[in-house]
């Protein structure tokens, strides 16, 4: 089954359900390594995208997500807005006029994405940003896919790699970023970015699985 429009738009509903939900676990990991706004500029950039959805029908996926990095970029302050909103805008044009979403599009959504971030901000994994939980994830759900897996399990194994890769932060010095002010005091601590990037392949894995299952 694929993910239509209408998943889609209940994805960033319930994206920007659970952001606000984590915005201040997101801002506690922030203010250990950053400036303690990680959260509150994900739950700003999430609310104006809710303010701005259109209906379904009205809609395609591409349209939603060009929609999306638009709105993160125009306002979200801190370095995530950019580089969210590149990376939404990247995939936007990968799944432009797309109104279903097969196996072969999710990775290529998560491949544009990761491929705005690196554009954007210069880092390579192991630097201790949102790259080192989106970067394994991208590798599990090509694997996934290569191994023929559908489209549920494809995205449930990208996020438990992004899972895995937001905890193997811990131990990482920043070298990019606000945490790199920190050098060797950023290490003990999860990164703020990749957390919110499992947050978000965390949502679409759960709406791939339900709408599996209709
Ligand atoms: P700011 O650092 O400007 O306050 P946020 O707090 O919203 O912005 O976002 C911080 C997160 O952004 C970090 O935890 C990290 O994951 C991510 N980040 C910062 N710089 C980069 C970069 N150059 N490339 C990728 N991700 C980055
Ligand atoms: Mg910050």
């Amino acid at each position: 089954m694929p993910i239509t429009t209408e998943d889609t738009l209940q994805w960033l509903q319930q994206l920007a359900q659970v952001l606000q939900e984590n915005r201040e676990y997101l801002t506690q990991l922030d203010s250990a390594i950053g400036d303690a706004d990680h959260g509150i500029n994900m739950d700003r950039g999430f609310k104006a995208v809710m303010e701005k959805l259109p209906a379904s029908e009205e809609t395609d996926i591409g349209s939603l997500l060009k929609l999306v990095g638009t709105t993160l970029v125009s306002t979200v302050g801190g370095a995530s807005g950019p580089l969210y909103g590149t990376a939404f805008l990247r995939a936007s044009i990968a799944l432009a006029g797309k109104r279903e979403m097969y196996e072969s599009d999710y990775i290529l959504l998560l491949e544009t994405a990761v491929e705005g971030i690196k554009a954007r901000g210069k880092a390579q994994p192991g630097e201790k940003t949102m790259l080192d939980a989106l970067v394994p994830a991208l590798a599990a759900a090509k694997e996934a896919e290569a191994a023929h897996l559908n489209l549920a399990q494809i995205a449930r194994r990208a996020s438990e790699a992004a899972e895995e890769g937001m905890k193997a932060t811990i131990p990482l010095v920043a070298t990019k970023g606000r945490a790199s002010y920190l050098g060797e005091r950023s290490v003990g601590h999860q990164d703020p970015g990749a957390t919110s990037s499992w947050l978000i392949l965390k949502s679409l894995a759960e709406i791939c699985a339900r709408s599996s299952k209709t």
